[in-house]
């Protein structure tokens, strides 16, 4: 028999996805699994890749030992197949999420509809745990990398990839939870941009993560957004062209080439997230 993968997670195999979890996360980690299945069902037929999936569902003593980091919370994939989750709620969400108080009435009161607790508390787990979707557009990608050896133009490109993934996902499998998905980039949107160090594509470029977490929860809200114009504008279509492009993709264009190209083999709603970020 071979050694048991992760001695100290419970296996629950599925028809697309492996799943492993803490052993105090199952009903978190049966939603999760319930998801990235859909998530599978919806994303190969789209993008004509079948990719394999691993999910980590944990609990924070598991969580650097799996990730190699202290940050509990930040959904992740560790390599081409892997991708991890928080199977509880983390502090980190607390941190990243504006205080009601310093808020507009009417966006602390979405806030209140979309995650609001009967204690008056703010819960962002509905908001995060969607992201494991953005999280397995990694690794279609990376694994489509793997077979197709080519050369990503952007970071900034891929994260929108990968939002775009969620968006139409959420639209088109769970529509329901919009508003818990959109909820949360609209707020930090709301917040403006006064307090951000960077706000720049080339800085998302340069640095990526390593900026302070609320900077780089900003690039993902507002790429986040973009994603969503995207998917009103295009619909399905977009993402598979996008999807298309970037697999054929071999080299760092200029930005003058990398707009054309977004322009005409993919969408001028994509282009513009180059030629007018930040709006
Ligand atoms: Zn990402």
């Amino acid at each position: 028999m071979s050694p048991k993968l992760y001695p100290n997670l419970v296996e629950l195999p599925g028809p697309y996805v492996t799943l492993y979890f803490s052993p105090n996360t199952e009903q978190r980690a049966r939603e999760f699994a319930n998801r990235c299945q859909r998530a599978c069902q919806f994303l190969s037929p789209t993008l004509k890749f079948e990719a394999e999936i691993c999910v980590l569902v944990l609990a924070p003593e598991h969580w650097q030992e799996c990730t190699g980091s202290p940050m509990y919370g930040v959904p992740q994939t560790i390599d081409q197949r892997t991708l991890v989750v928080a199977g509880q709620n983390s502090e980190l969400w607390t941190m990243i999420t504006p205080p009601l108080a310093d808020l507009s009435p009417a966006v602390a009161q979405a806030m209140q509809v979309a995650y609001g607790q009967p204690d008056g508390s703010i819960d962002l787990a509905a908001y995060m745990n969607l992201l494991a979707v953005h999280e397995m557009g990694h690794l279609y990608l990376d694994q489509a990398a793997g077979t197709f050896d080519f050369n990503l133009p952007r970071r900034w490109l891929v994260e929108l990839f990968c939002q775009l993934c969620l968006h139409a996902y959420a639209a088109i499998e769970e529509p329901e939870q919009l508003p818990r998905l959109e909820t949360f980039p609209k707020t930090i949107m709301a917040g403006g941009v006064a307090h951000l160090s960077y706000k720049t594509l080339d800085d998302f470029e340069r640095l990526y993560a390593d900026m302070e977490p609320p900077n780089f929860v900003w690039y993902l809200c507002q790429l986040h957004l973009a994603a969503r114009r995207i998917f009103d504008a295009g619909g399905v279509e977009t993402l598979q062209r996008l999807w298309q492009m970037l697999i054929q993709s071999n080299e760092k264009l200029p930005d003058e080439q990398l707009a054309l190209r977004l322009r005409t083999e993919v969408h001028p709603a994509v282009e513009h997230v180059l030629t007018r970020w930040p709006d």
